[in-house]
């Protein structure tokens, strides 16, 4: 990680906001401007605004440490207008806590990515659901419980048992789900079996239910688990995204370095083989365009992100 002195250096080497053509071939090229809700920020300035210019998206939301708010601070001035944060810190420790307060008084919008070995109804994670809900934040959660590499042990388990309990406990919280465990129980048959699974999608699973049934839980579409669960079933995807269209949000979670698939995307995970080579968020966005209206598409890739983080538009 770049210490501060580093990252403003490189700052001034940093590409500043396109030029009104070159957003303009950004939004001509989905037909409408795009928001990134899930984009881990990157130590240059420039790395982060070629995967947003590569894969032709207006705005992104960064996800970082709560401890990098000069980092983000750096990069907001040099590109105004384009990127808005979430703060994440270990919820476990008294320091976290404090510091995810201290993020959202800084400026991030929310609490995210917020990824940790702590069950999804324990009390870490509880105390953090009730923060969110005093300070008006959305939190975005990585639900997973089957390991992607060896030994790497669960991300938030108890997805499918309890956390309708906690959508429950706290009605006052905005969630936003995502990851492996959020988007395969989209379909009523999984169990855990992997971690990617593969073909139609059995109705009235677990996701979908919670979707419908909780104003305050919302899904974010980013990564091989979004992108493999709207791949599944071409006639499901188009009537889960009508059905859900104000509560889903696009988002890459691509670490491609030019948004055309360069580099690694996927961390070198071997269960999201299918994307290698791949960016993300054009997969993403492709299947999103083919699979839904020029309305709805608008709604995931802008509107709601717009709404929920409260930016003005
Ligand atoms: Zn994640
Ligand atoms: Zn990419």
């Amino acid at each position: 990680m770049l210490n501060r002195r580093q990252f403003i250096g490189v700052v001034g080497m940093a590409a500043a906001w396109p030029a009104a053509g070159q957003r303009g071939s950004a939004i001509d090229e989905w037909g409408s401007p795009i928001f990134d809700l899930h984009f881990h920020m990157r130590g240059q300035v420039a790395a982060n605004t070629a995967h947003l210019d590569g894969a032709g998206i207006s705005a992104a939301n960064l996800l970082t440490r709560a401890a990098n708010s000069d980092q983000v601070r750096t990069l907001q001035t040099a590109v105004p207008g384009r990127f808005t944060w979430f703060c994440s810190a270990d919820p476990s420790t008294p320091e976290g806590v404090r510091a995810l307060t201290d993020g959202v008084k800084s400026g991030a919008r929310g609490f995210g990515e917020m990824k940790y070995h702590l069950a999804t109804d324990g009390p870490e994670f509880r105390r953090v659901y009730g923060l969110a809900a005093e300070l008006r934040t959305p939190i975005l959660i990585h639900f997973q419980e089957v390991d992607h590499f060896d030994k790497e042990g669960t991300w938030s388990p108890g997805f499918a048992a309890s956390f309708e309990r906690m959508l429950k406990a706290y009605p006052q919280t905005t969630f936003i789900g995502h990851a492996d465990a959020f988007w395969a129980n989209v379909s009523a048959d999984y169990h855990n079996e992997a971690a990617y699974p593969s073909g139609p999608i059995v109705r009235g699973g677990v996701t979908d239910k919670l979707l419908a049934d909780y104003p305050n839980l919302y899904g974010d579409l980013s990564a091989n688990s979004g992108n493999n669960m709207l791949s599944r079933d071409p006639a499901f995807t188009a009537e889960f995204l009508r059905r859900h269209q104000d509560k889903l949000l696009f988002g890459s979670d691509c670490a491609c370095a030019d948004g055309r698939g360069s580099g690694v995307s996927q961390g070198n995970n071997p269960g999201a083989a299918r994307l290698a080579g791949k960016c993300v968020a054009r997969e993403t966005l492709a299947v999103l365009k083919r699979s839904t209206s020029t309305g709805i598409f608008r709604k995931i890739t802008w509107d709601n992100a717009h709404s929920l983080l409260k930016i003005p538009v």
